[in-house]
């Protein structure tokens, strides 16, 4: 199944993407996570990004649609991907189905993640990540067992986002209202798009996405 996750910065698209990963083998693709994998590694389009991204603004259509259709073509993708990120556009959007069409896929549900986002600052402002293995935590919800150390790996090293602060967070936050939210009617008019309340318990939420899938698997 090809499915995208919808939601505003720290809605839980990335944490309910690495629950299906792991339990229906399917891939998440996060652009986020490409972009900041291409800063790290220094290349052309980490430099374009990073004043972008630190900035809470969004990385050019033309780059983000090439480096998805280069992904998606690899072989992995067959069994299924979890889009985490992207579209962030219309003009994404529009370019995906393209994109799609042309290599045989479909997609085969939208879901939006809908939250509070008065509740998003906090989730967001307390989000880090082992620097070593990636684990995510977060100071209040979901803090490591011992304080310091990850749970998974046992590194003593963390790291936050730089993007990942309340100020930046506000930038953020509008350029989905502005840009990303107008993906919603795009895709409720093509029968695709199902709603959850994304302010539930990471488990609720992973069980109404589970719902869905099944709903969709069987139409
Ligand atoms: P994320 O990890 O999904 O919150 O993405 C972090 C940042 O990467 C965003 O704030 C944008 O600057 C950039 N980004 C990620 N995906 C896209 C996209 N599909 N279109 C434009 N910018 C993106």
């Amino acid at each position: 199944m090809n499915i995208i996750l919808l939601g505003p910065p720290g809605a839980g698209k990335g944490t309910q993407a690495k629950l299906l990963e792991e339990q229906h083998g399917m891939i998440q693709l996060s652009t986020g996570d490409m972009l900041r994998a291409a800063v790290k590694r220094g290349e052309p389009l980490g430099l374009e990004a990073k004043k972008i991204m630190d900035a809470g603004g969004l990385v050019p259509d033309h780059l983000m649609i090439k480096m998805i259709e280069d992904r998606i073509r690899k072989p992995d993708c067959a069994k299924g991907f979890i889009l985490d990120g992207f579209p962030r556009t219309v003009p994404q959007a529009e370019a995906l189905d393209k994109m799609l069409s042309a290599c045989g896929k479909k997609l085969d549900a939208v879901i939006e993640l809908k939250v509070d986002e008065a509740a998003l600052i906090e989730r967001v402002s307390g989000r880090f990540t082992c620097a070593k293995c990636g684990t995510g935590y977060h100071k209040k919800f979901k803090p490591p067992k011992h304080a310091g150390v990850c749970d998974v790996c046992g590194s003593t090293e963390f790291i936050c986002r730089p993007d990942d602060n309340p100020e930046t967070m506000k930038t953020r936050l509008k350029a989905f209202q502005d840009q990303t939210a107008p993906i919603l009617p795009y895709y409720r008019q093509k029968g695709l798009l199902k709603s959850v309340d994304g302010m539930a318990s990471m488990d609720a939420v992973h069980g109404s996405i589970e719902h869905i899938l099944g709903e969709t698997g069987k139409a």
